[in-house]
Protein backbone atom coordinates (compact mmCIF):
# COMPACT_ATOMS: atom_id res chain seq x y z
CA UNK A 1 0.00 0.00 0.00
CA UNK A 2 0.97 3.44 -0.53
CA UNK A 3 0.10 6.88 1.19
CA UNK A 4 -1.90 9.76 -1.30
CA UNK A 5 -1.32 13.19 -0.75
CA UNK A 6 -3.90 15.66 -2.24
CA UNK A 7 -1.62 18.69 -2.32
CA UNK A 8 -3.96 21.88 -3.32
CA UNK A 9 -5.57 20.33 -6.12
CA UNK A 10 -8.18 22.44 -8.09
CA UNK A 11 -10.63 21.57 -10.72
CA UNK A 12 -12.08 23.78 -13.30
CA UNK A 13 -13.69 21.91 -16.17
CA UNK A 14 -13.55 23.32 -19.68
CA UNK A 15 -17.43 24.65 -19.19
CA UNK A 16 -16.12 26.96 -16.29
CA UNK A 17 -17.67 24.54 -13.53
CA UNK A 18 -15.50 25.02 -10.71
CA UNK A 19 -15.69 21.35 -9.10
CA UNK A 20 -13.20 21.49 -6.94
CA UNK A 21 -11.22 24.95 -5.63
CA UNK A 22 -8.82 23.87 -3.31
CA UNK A 23 -8.54 20.42 -1.63
CA UNK A 24 -5.50 19.09 0.47
CA UNK A 25 -5.86 15.75 2.12
CA UNK A 26 -3.71 13.06 3.38
CA UNK A 27 -4.51 9.42 2.86
CA UNK A 28 -2.32 6.99 4.84
CA UNK A 29 -0.90 3.38 3.57
CA UNK A 30 -3.50 1.04 4.43
CA UNK A 31 -5.99 3.41 5.36
CA UNK A 32 -9.61 3.62 4.03
CA UNK A 33 -11.01 7.12 3.53
CA UNK A 34 -14.41 8.00 2.76
CA UNK A 35 -15.54 10.98 0.95
CA UNK A 36 -18.98 12.07 1.75
CA UNK A 37 -20.79 15.07 0.57
CA UNK A 38 -23.72 16.07 -1.28
CA UNK A 39 -24.10 15.07 -5.40
CA UNK A 40 -21.99 17.72 -7.20
CA UNK A 41 -19.41 18.89 -4.66
CA UNK A 42 -16.60 17.03 -6.18
CA UNK A 43 -16.61 13.63 -5.37
CA UNK A 44 -15.96 11.77 -8.07
CA UNK A 45 -14.04 14.76 -9.48
CA UNK A 46 -11.60 14.06 -6.87
CA UNK A 47 -11.05 10.26 -7.59
CA UNK A 48 -10.69 10.92 -11.32
CA UNK A 49 -8.03 13.13 -10.91
CA UNK A 50 -5.72 10.81 -8.23
CA UNK A 51 -5.83 8.21 -11.44
CA UNK A 52 -5.62 10.62 -13.99
CA UNK A 53 -8.60 10.30 -15.99
CA UNK A 54 -8.80 13.99 -15.81
CA UNK A 55 -5.99 16.50 -15.04
CA UNK A 56 -6.18 18.78 -11.99
CA UNK A 57 -5.90 22.70 -13.31
CA UNK A 58 -3.64 23.15 -10.38
CA UNK A 59 -1.93 21.22 -7.90
CA UNK A 60 0.09 18.50 -7.15
CA UNK A 61 -1.15 15.06 -6.21
CA UNK A 62 1.51 12.32 -4.56
CA UNK A 63 1.23 8.36 -4.43
CA UNK A 64 3.94 7.73 -1.91
CA UNK A 65 6.94 9.65 -2.87
CA UNK A 66 6.01 10.28 -6.50
CA UNK A 67 4.09 12.83 -7.99
CA UNK A 68 1.37 10.91 -10.63
CA UNK A 69 2.16 13.46 -13.03
CA UNK A 70 5.73 11.65 -13.83
CA UNK A 71 4.07 7.69 -13.87
CA UNK A 72 4.08 6.71 -16.81
CA UNK A 73 -0.11 5.54 -17.41
CA UNK A 74 0.52 1.76 -17.92
CA UNK A 75 2.53 1.84 -14.74
CA UNK A 76 -0.50 4.07 -12.62
CA UNK A 77 -3.11 1.69 -14.03
CA UNK A 78 -1.60 -1.34 -12.43
CA UNK A 79 -1.06 0.44 -9.31
CA UNK A 80 -4.45 1.96 -8.63
CA UNK A 81 -7.98 -0.30 -9.05
CA UNK A 82 -11.07 2.12 -9.57
CA UNK A 83 -14.75 0.45 -9.05
CA UNK A 84 -17.29 2.60 -10.31
CA UNK A 85 -21.49 2.32 -9.61
CA UNK A 86 -22.67 -0.55 -12.24
CA UNK A 87 -19.07 -0.98 -12.76
CA UNK A 88 -18.95 -0.89 -16.05
CA UNK A 89 -18.13 -4.41 -16.91
CA UNK A 90 -18.07 -5.36 -20.65
CA UNK A 91 -21.34 -6.78 -21.60
CA UNK A 92 -19.96 -8.99 -24.51
CA UNK A 93 -17.10 -10.64 -21.76
CA UNK A 94 -17.20 -13.28 -19.81
CA UNK A 95 -16.63 -12.95 -16.30
CA UNK A 96 -13.49 -14.14 -16.59
CA UNK A 97 -12.16 -12.18 -19.27
CA UNK A 98 -13.47 -9.17 -17.59
CA UNK A 99 -11.42 -10.05 -14.33
CA UNK A 100 -8.41 -10.35 -16.90
CA UNK A 101 -8.89 -7.09 -18.51
CA UNK A 102 -5.59 -5.67 -16.26
CA UNK A 103 -3.25 -8.59 -16.76
CA UNK A 104 -4.54 -8.46 -20.85
CA UNK A 105 -2.52 -5.30 -20.65
CA UNK A 106 0.00 -5.83 -18.95
CA UNK A 107 0.34 -9.19 -21.74
CA UNK A 108 0.88 -11.39 -18.50
CA UNK A 109 1.44 -15.32 -19.60
CA UNK A 110 -1.93 -17.35 -19.85
CA UNK A 111 -1.49 -19.51 -17.48
CA UNK A 112 -0.61 -17.25 -14.64
CA UNK A 113 -3.65 -14.93 -15.62
CA UNK A 114 -6.31 -17.93 -15.01
CA UNK A 115 -4.88 -18.43 -12.12
CA UNK A 116 -4.92 -15.26 -10.91
CA UNK A 117 -8.09 -14.61 -12.49
CA UNK A 118 -9.90 -17.79 -10.14
CA UNK A 119 -8.30 -16.89 -6.70
CA UNK A 120 -9.57 -13.07 -7.38
CA UNK A 121 -12.98 -14.93 -8.01
CA UNK A 122 -12.91 -16.95 -5.16
CA UNK A 123 -11.93 -14.12 -3.04
CA UNK A 124 -14.70 -12.24 -3.52
CA UNK A 125 -16.90 -15.22 -3.51
CA UNK A 126 -18.02 -15.79 -6.70
CA UNK A 127 -16.98 -19.83 -7.48
CA UNK A 128 -15.00 -19.91 -10.62
CA UNK A 129 -16.32 -22.65 -12.11
CA UNK A 130 -19.81 -22.05 -11.75
CA UNK A 131 -19.55 -18.20 -12.74
CA UNK A 132 -16.49 -17.92 -14.49
CA UNK A 133 -17.85 -18.46 -17.92
CA UNK A 134 -20.93 -16.10 -17.06
CA UNK A 135 -21.65 -13.34 -19.07
CA UNK A 136 -22.51 -10.12 -16.54
CA UNK A 137 -26.78 -9.93 -17.65
CA UNK A 138 -26.33 -13.89 -16.11
CA UNK A 139 -25.36 -12.28 -13.04
CA UNK A 140 -27.07 -10.23 -10.37
CA UNK A 141 -25.84 -6.76 -9.37
CA UNK A 142 -24.32 -8.17 -5.86
CA UNK A 143 -22.53 -10.36 -8.15
CA UNK A 144 -21.71 -7.76 -10.58
CA UNK A 145 -20.15 -5.89 -8.17
CA UNK A 146 -18.49 -8.05 -6.88
CA UNK A 147 -16.62 -9.12 -10.54
CA UNK A 148 -15.92 -5.13 -10.36
CA UNK A 149 -13.95 -5.49 -6.89
CA UNK A 150 -12.05 -8.76 -8.24
CA UNK A 151 -11.17 -6.73 -11.50
CA UNK A 152 -10.12 -3.93 -10.05
CA UNK A 153 -7.56 -6.07 -7.67
CA UNK A 154 -6.57 -7.81 -10.56
CA UNK A 155 -2.88 -6.49 -10.84
CA UNK A 156 -2.44 -6.06 -6.84
CA UNK A 157 -2.64 -2.08 -7.05
CA UNK A 158 -1.45 -0.24 -4.13
CA UNK A 159 -4.46 1.91 -4.12
CA UNK A 160 -8.32 1.22 -4.71
CA UNK A 161 -10.47 3.90 -5.85
CA UNK A 162 -14.35 3.25 -5.32
CA UNK A 163 -17.36 5.55 -6.86
CA UNK A 164 -20.34 4.65 -4.82
CA UNK A 165 -19.16 0.80 -5.25
CA UNK A 166 -22.58 -0.54 -3.47
CA UNK A 167 -24.84 1.85 -4.11
CA UNK A 168 -26.58 0.00 -7.26
CA UNK A 169 -27.87 -2.95 -5.30
CA UNK A 170 -30.36 -3.15 -2.41
CA UNK A 171 -29.97 -2.76 0.83
CA UNK A 172 -30.04 -6.11 2.17
CA UNK A 173 -27.26 -7.09 -0.78
CA UNK A 174 -25.86 -4.27 0.14
CA UNK A 175 -24.95 -4.42 3.88
CA UNK A 176 -23.87 -7.75 2.77
CA UNK A 177 -21.37 -6.60 -0.03
CA UNK A 178 -19.87 -4.02 2.92
CA UNK A 179 -19.48 -6.44 5.51
CA UNK A 180 -17.66 -9.27 2.72
CA UNK A 181 -15.69 -6.02 1.78
CA UNK A 182 -14.44 -5.34 5.36
CA UNK A 183 -13.43 -8.60 5.99
CA UNK A 184 -11.69 -8.39 2.02
CA UNK A 185 -9.89 -5.13 3.00
CA UNK A 186 -8.57 -6.69 6.27
CA UNK A 187 -7.25 -9.32 4.45
CA UNK A 188 -5.59 -7.29 1.40
CA UNK A 189 -4.84 -4.21 2.89
CA UNK A 190 -5.01 -1.31 -0.03
CA UNK A 191 -5.11 1.90 0.82
CA UNK A 192 -8.64 2.75 -0.37
CA UNK A 193 -10.40 6.27 -1.11
CA UNK A 194 -14.26 5.34 -1.44
CA UNK A 195 -16.92 7.84 -2.53
CA UNK A 196 -20.06 8.10 -1.12
CA UNK A 197 -23.54 9.52 0.10
CA UNK A 198 -25.01 7.64 1.97
CA UNK A 199 -23.61 8.47 6.18
CA UNK A 200 -24.20 4.70 7.16
CA UNK A 201 -21.79 3.46 4.79
CA UNK A 202 -19.60 6.23 5.51
CA UNK A 203 -19.35 5.02 9.72
CA UNK A 204 -19.42 1.47 8.81
CA UNK A 205 -16.20 1.54 6.69
CA UNK A 206 -14.12 4.33 7.10
CA UNK A 207 -10.96 4.36 9.04
CA UNK A 208 -11.66 8.22 8.42
CA UNK A 209 -14.23 9.95 6.55
CA UNK A 210 -14.27 13.17 4.81
CA UNK A 211 -17.21 15.73 4.56
CA UNK A 212 -16.84 17.97 1.76
CA UNK A 213 -19.06 20.69 0.71
CA UNK A 214 -19.63 22.21 -2.65
CA UNK A 215 -16.64 22.80 -4.88
CA UNK A 216 -14.60 20.28 -2.94
CA UNK A 217 -14.43 21.93 0.12
CA UNK A 218 -13.08 20.00 3.33
CA UNK A 219 -15.71 20.69 6.30
CA UNK A 220 -14.11 17.39 8.35
CA UNK A 221 -11.72 15.23 8.39
CA UNK A 222 -12.12 12.48 10.96
CA UNK A 223 -12.68 8.82 12.29
CA UNK A 224 -16.64 7.82 12.38
CA UNK A 225 -16.33 8.09 16.71
CA UNK A 226 -14.85 11.70 16.64
CA UNK A 227 -17.21 12.91 13.76
CA UNK A 228 -20.36 11.08 15.76
CA UNK A 229 -19.39 12.40 19.13
CA UNK A 230 -18.66 15.90 17.88
P1 LIG B 1 -20.03 14.25 -7.06
O1 LIG B 1 -19.22 13.05 -7.40
O2 LIG B 1 -19.74 14.79 -5.69
O3 LIG B 1 -21.48 14.08 -7.29
P2 LIG B 1 -18.77 15.36 -9.44
O4 LIG B 1 -17.32 15.34 -9.17
O5 LIG B 1 -19.36 14.34 -10.31
O6 LIG B 1 -19.56 15.44 -8.03
O7 LIG B 1 -19.14 16.79 -10.06
C1 LIG B 1 -18.70 18.02 -9.47
C2 LIG B 1 -19.21 19.19 -10.31
O8 LIG B 1 -18.56 19.17 -11.57
C3 LIG B 1 -20.70 19.14 -10.60
O9 LIG B 1 -21.18 20.47 -10.64
C4 LIG B 1 -20.76 18.52 -11.98
O10 LIG B 1 -21.92 18.93 -12.66
C5 LIG B 1 -19.51 19.05 -12.62
N1 LIG B 1 -18.94 18.15 -13.64
C6 LIG B 1 -18.62 16.84 -13.49
N2 LIG B 1 -18.08 16.35 -14.61
C7 LIG B 1 -18.06 17.36 -15.50
C8 LIG B 1 -17.61 17.51 -16.85
N3 LIG B 1 -17.06 16.48 -17.52
N4 LIG B 1 -17.75 18.71 -17.44
C9 LIG B 1 -18.28 19.75 -16.77
N5 LIG B 1 -18.72 19.70 -15.50
C10 LIG B 1 -18.60 18.52 -14.87
P1 LIG C 1 -28.53 -10.97 -5.29
O1 LIG C 1 -29.29 -11.17 -4.02
O2 LIG C 1 -27.06 -11.35 -5.14
O3 LIG C 1 -28.72 -9.62 -5.93
P2 LIG C 1 -30.47 -12.12 -7.19
O4 LIG C 1 -31.65 -12.31 -6.33
O5 LIG C 1 -30.47 -10.97 -8.15
O6 LIG C 1 -29.14 -12.10 -6.29
O7 LIG C 1 -30.16 -13.45 -8.02
C1 LIG C 1 -30.26 -14.70 -7.40
C2 LIG C 1 -29.57 -15.75 -8.26
O8 LIG C 1 -30.12 -15.77 -9.58
C3 LIG C 1 -28.10 -15.50 -8.40
O9 LIG C 1 -27.40 -16.67 -8.07
C4 LIG C 1 -27.89 -15.12 -9.85
O10 LIG C 1 -26.70 -15.72 -10.34
C5 LIG C 1 -29.07 -15.70 -10.54
N1 LIG C 1 -29.46 -14.81 -11.65
C6 LIG C 1 -29.92 -13.54 -11.53
N2 LIG C 1 -30.19 -13.02 -12.74
C7 LIG C 1 -29.88 -13.98 -13.64
C8 LIG C 1 -29.93 -14.07 -15.09
N3 LIG C 1 -30.34 -13.04 -15.85
N4 LIG C 1 -29.51 -15.22 -15.68
C9 LIG C 1 -29.08 -16.24 -14.93
N5 LIG C 1 -29.03 -16.24 -13.58
C10 LIG C 1 -29.42 -15.13 -12.95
Amino acid sequence: AASISLQGIQKRYPNGTEAVRELSLDVRAGELVVLIGPSGCGKSTVLRMINRLIEPTAGRIMLGDEDVTDVDPVRLRRRIGYVIQNVGLFPHQTVRANVATVPGLLRWPKGRTKARVDELLDLVGLDPSQFGGRYPNELSGGQRQRVGVARALAADPVVLLMDEPFSAVDPIVRSHLQEEFLRLQAEVRKTIVLVTHDLDEAVRLGDRIAVLSAGGHLEQYDTPAALLGA
